[in-house]
């Protein structure tokens, strides 16, 4: 009963957050960085910012994530941090021999105003840079955003770099997928190579963050976007942007700079939403849906009617990342689920507001932006008990406290596996999402039945 104290009235807070239901916009900058092939994420700031970026994706993939610091003392707290990156950058390229870097700023670096752009001409023209190597960056101070806001910030910095127009146009379509788990962007690259579609996905994690263990360590695992494919984005024919905060930034600078046209989507997350994303592979590679693929929809259509007696009616609340939770209420309402309130600490602004509305009902409570907090959920949760939470791992305490099932999902998932292997996106992530809803459902059930109604087929 960790959070017992939670009152149940609600009082407006302006001045102090309890529990923020974010990260740091660094660690979704080192998440994406992760998804270039042969890339070292660097954190611009003191070891002790880094330390936390990297402990959060390794305990939530449960593998080792490599990153370097700037290793800020007070000296570069006062005088600025030039020194300590370009020192970092010599030594980055002669110990580790990564192909890029890829440099997030931290709040203390944001705060003293370092130049990065200057201090990385200053590494080349000082020639820390050895011929062939590549150093990227991007903003991202965590006062101002989330780590959603960091990954799309890094994404936007890999379009801004690397991505080129030659004036030849190639047939493929890229894929920005949006803050999602390996597994998912594995599963949106098979459902394109499914289509029969080239596609450039980035970033991609898929073979980074979730490696095989073969006995030996690898620095730099083979999977990743390479820096040729993410040049070749300027020459695609179209851009999927999958999720408006995460992928948007990225598409519509790409739009700008390299003429690549864009349509932006939500998450292919529920049936719904992946109709629409296959939907759009189709008419923009001009191909047909493949019957393997028609497969696959037909038993997610299968399971949702042969369940959906225990879908109906249940109330819901949900607390994430803003691209995850429009999907996701679209799917829950699909299935007839009730969705009493939907809390994220990412500023995802009026549409998105407006979005969740739209998809759930006038009736739904939506809170976004940065004071938004954990602590207002259970407040909100003890005002109307709803039958399911999804969230991450930091949720379990209020469910605990409230004895409601959680499902988790998002980031950071600490107490659980599955999610880099197991995607959620696509048919076959939304068989996976249904099973674990049914199984929350049903062992909810099981476990307050009385004797007499306790029944082997339900
Ligand atoms: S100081 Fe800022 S960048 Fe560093 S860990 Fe905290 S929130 Fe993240």
């Amino acid at each position: 009963m960790l959070l017992r104290h939670t009152p149940e009235t609600i009082t407006d807070r302006s001045a102090l957050t309890i529990n923020p239901a974010k990260t740091c916009q660094p660690v979704g900058a080192m998440y994406a960085a992760l998804g270039i092939h042969n890339c070292l994420p660097h954190s611009h700031g003191s070891q002790g910012c880094c330390a936390y970026h990297r402990s959060a994706l390794t305990r939530h993939y449960k593998d080792p994530i490599m990153a370097t610091t700037s290793s800020f003392t007070e000296g570069a707290s006062v005088f600025g941090g030039q020194a300590n990156l370009v020192e970092s950058i010599n030594n980055i390229f002669t110990i580790y021999s990564p192909d890029i870097i890829a440099v997030n700023t931290t709040c203390l670096s944001e705060v003293i105003g370092d130049d990065l752009p200057q201090i990385i001409n200053k590494a080349r023209a000082d020639g820390k840079i050895p011929p062939g190597k590549t150093v990227i960056h991007a903003n991202t101070p965590s006062f101002k955003g989330s780590h959603v806001t960091g990954f799309a910030n890094m994404t936007s910095a890999m379009v801004q770099y690397l991505s080129e127009r030659s004036g030849k146009k190639i047939p493929q379509i890229n894929i920005i997928p949006g803050y999602v788990e390996p597994s998912d962007m594995a599963e949106m690259k098979r459902i394109s190579l499914e289509m029969g579609i080239k596609s450039v996905l980035f970033p991609d994690t898929s073979g980074v963050v979730n490696s095989p263990l073969d006995g030996k360590f690898h620095m730099y695992p083979k999977g990743g976007a390479t820096m040729e494919a993410i040049k070749s984005a300027g020459d695609s024919t179209f851009t999927l942007a999958l999720g408006r905060t995460a992928s948007l930034p990225a598409a519509k600078l790409l739009d700008t700079k390299c003429k690549v046209p864009f349509e932006c989507l939500d998450l292919p997350i529920g049936l719904s939403a992946t109709d629409t994303f296959v939907d759009c592979l189709r008419k923009t590679a001009g191909v047909s849906v493949p019957e393997s693929l028609m497969v696959e929809r037909g038993q997610v259509v299968d399971v949702l009617t042969d369940m959906h007696q225990y879908f109906f009616g249940k109330k819901v609340a949900l607390i994430g990342d803003p691209d995850h939770l429009v999907s996701l209420a679209q799917f829950l309402t699909d299935m007839d689920m009730e969705v009493l309130y939907v809390v994220t600490g990412t500023p995802a602004g009026p549409k998105f507001v407006r979005r969740i509305r739209e998809l759930t009902g006038e009736k739904t409570i939506v809170k976004e932006g940065l004071g938004v907090d954990m602590f207002q959920f259970h407040q909100l949760i003890k005002n109307a008990k709803p039958d399911l939470l999804f969230g991450n791992t930091y949720v379990k305490h209020i469910a605990r406290d409230e004895d409601i099932p959680l499902i988790r999902m998002g980031f950071p998932i600490y107490d659980r596996v599955g999610h880099q292997y197991f995607p959620i996106t696509g048919y076959r992530g939304a068989l996976r999402l249904l099973e674990k809803i049914l199984e929350a459902i049903l062992d909810r059930q099981d476990r307050d039945a009385p004797e007499e109604s306790f029944e082997l087929v339900m």
